[in-house]
């Protein structure tokens, strides 16, 4: 008799999008098929775990009739496209920004017939020509067609080297990590918002393996500014290099980021210019990036109001007093409100009409869930990954540990003075990085059960990697480690200088000396 195999499932929803109708789909899913619980990624698209294998084709095809998809949100190809989760509708990149995660998502859709054919039993109850996604992009662009007309025009017969990943975001709004990306456009508007065209940015990447020198963490790279109308061309021609040249032999070094790193910048886009066949402009100026949550209740610019919920981790659950799992189905069976997933793991729920403003409101305060004013600043802008026990490549826990690390920092802070500090904190359960700690202020990265890799001063905005601190911190040493730091920091920062900033201002060489020679109080 077969094992009873158990798979996990991740929704493809560019720029986080999850209709209500999914979103219902979904909360039944994961009562009948998994574990109770769903999980909001890092990449705004939402995981079921525990499905059983027998049951797999049931949860599938019950997503893709209620307006979802699972098609590349893993593999070695283009994975969820990422953008700003806010709704803003009076700032029209914004929705620019929407438009063309979607666009690019469905440009570097496989064109493959077979995932319906499987999943729905060759039923062509919808193609993915003529998934409502789909058919919407092609709307929004008059119906010009972005695809070519065989199959498989830019994957080929053997897909990418390795996964891919991809944003879209607007000037100033590092929501999305954009640093951490494969590829990252930035859209640029005139004065009116009327688009012009990209930044783009390439070579980002996050996971690297422990002891191998030769895998690495990287930001990415600008590259150039494109015109609006040869957008699809460009992302085609990068897409197109990293496939041609990117490493097909030794898959620790197969992301575009060890292209861009070992061709360097100039080699890289010269390639992807003689793709394109005309050469890339020079970067347009931006103002500085900075991370954005948009927790809480806002104007979205039209009359309507939405509300940014923190989802500790990304677990939509039901525990005690927490009943989150419960709030969302209810406000969702009222009120049908479109939902946004945010790259921090996060919920958006937007179009609210002012006056369901309180109904709302009253179903989560019954539910005991807390306004992002009253949650420790530190759980708000901290990120685990899911690690043990789901991730089978997972050394040490993330997701179940660090609410007490948190809360042990926290104690520590009040500690040493430090009672209103707050930091970026990040921890995975291994050096693939899922939740992204090499660009957190304070980074875990599980190192053997128990024990982490900790990394210092990435800034609070994430456009700048950390450093290994220190290889291997047993957690039962974690106010040990960080005392000193902490107290240091306390003794020397700036006027509003982030520990991230100080860090990397003062060094890790005199976080080490200060530390060496550090009596506790
Ligand atoms: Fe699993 Fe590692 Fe990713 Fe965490 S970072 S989810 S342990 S692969």
């Amino acid at each position: 008799q077969e094992k009873d195999y158990q798979f996990m499932l991740r929704t493809r929803s560019p720029g986080g999008m999850i209709p209500a109708q999914l979103y219902l789909a979904l909360d039944t899913l994961s009562e009948q098929y998994g574990n109770h619980t769903l999980r909001a990624t890092t990449r705004q698209g939402f995981q079921i775990h525990g499905i059983l294998k027998k049951n797999l084709k049931t949860v599938m095809a019950t997503i893709v009739r209620n307006l979802g998809s699972t098609l590349g949100a893993c593999g070695d190809l283009n994975r969820n496209v990422m953008a700003p989760p806010a709704p803003f509708k009076d700032r029209p990149e914004y929705a620019l920004a929407w438009e063309y995660a979607n666009n690019i998502a469905d440009l570097l859709t496989p064109q493959t017939g077979a995932y319906y054919e499987i999943w729905l039993d060759g039923e062509k109850v919808i193609s993915a020509e003529e998934h409502p996604d789909v058919v919407a992009a092609r709307q929004r662009n008059g119906n010009r067609t972005i695809f070519h007309d065989h199959e498989e025009p830019i994957y080929g017969t053997q897909y990418m080297p390795r996964k891919f990943k991809a944003c879209v975001t607007v000037p100033g709004d590092n929501s999305v990590d954009l640093f951490s990306q494969d590829l990252g456009l930035v859209v640029i508007t005139d004065d009116q918002g009327n688009l012009e065209g990209f930044n783009i940015y390439a070579g980002g990447g996050l996971g690297r393996t422990h002891n191998k020198e030769e895998t690495f963490a990287r930001v990415a790279d600008p590259i150039g500014y494109v015109d609006k109308a040869d957008i699809y061309d460009a992302v085609k021609a990068i897409v197109a290099t990293q496939r041609d040249y990117g490493d097909r032999a030794e898959r620790r070094h197969a992301r575009m980021k060890y292209l861009i790193h070992d061709w360097g910048v100039d080699k890289f886009r010269s390639m992807v210019e003689s793709y394109l066949g005309k050469p890339l402009q020079p970067l347009r100026p931006l103002p500085p990036f900075e991370y954005k949550d948009f927790l809480g209740w806002h104007e979205q610019g039209d009359g309507k109001l939405f509300l940014g919920i923190s989802v500790e981790n990304g677990r939509v659950k039901d525990e005690g007093a927490f009943q989150l799992k419960t709030a969302l189905r209810e406000i969702e069976q009222t009120f049908a409100l479109p939902m946004r997933l945010t790259p921090h793991q996060n919920i958006l729920l937007h179009d609210i009409a002012p006056g369901d403003r309180p109904k709302i409101q009253a179903i989560l305060t019954r539910c005991g869930i807390q306004a992002e004013t009253d949650i420790d600043t530190l759980v708000r802008y901290s990120m685990a990954c899911p690690a043990l026990p789901t991730c089978g490549l997972a050394i040490a826990e993330s997701e179940r540990a660090l609410p007490t690390v948190l809360e042990r920092i926290r104690a520590l802070l009040d500690r040493v003075g430090l009672p209103d500090e707050h930091f970026v904190v990040r921890m995975t359960g291994c050096p693939n990085g899922c939740a992204r700690p090499y660009l957190a202020e304070i980074g875990f990265v599980g190192q053997a059960p128990d024990a982490y890799q900790l990394w210092l001063g990435a800034d609070p905005h994430q456009t700048r990697l950390g450093l290994v601190y220190m290889d291997k911190m047993p957690i039962q040493d974690l106010e040990k480690t960080l005392e000193p730091l902490f107290v240091f920091f306390k003794q020397k920062r700036n006027a509003n200088e982030s520990f991230g900033d100080f860090a990397h201002r003062v060094g890790l060489e005199a976080l080490r000396q200060f530390a060496a020679t550090y009596k506790p109080g």
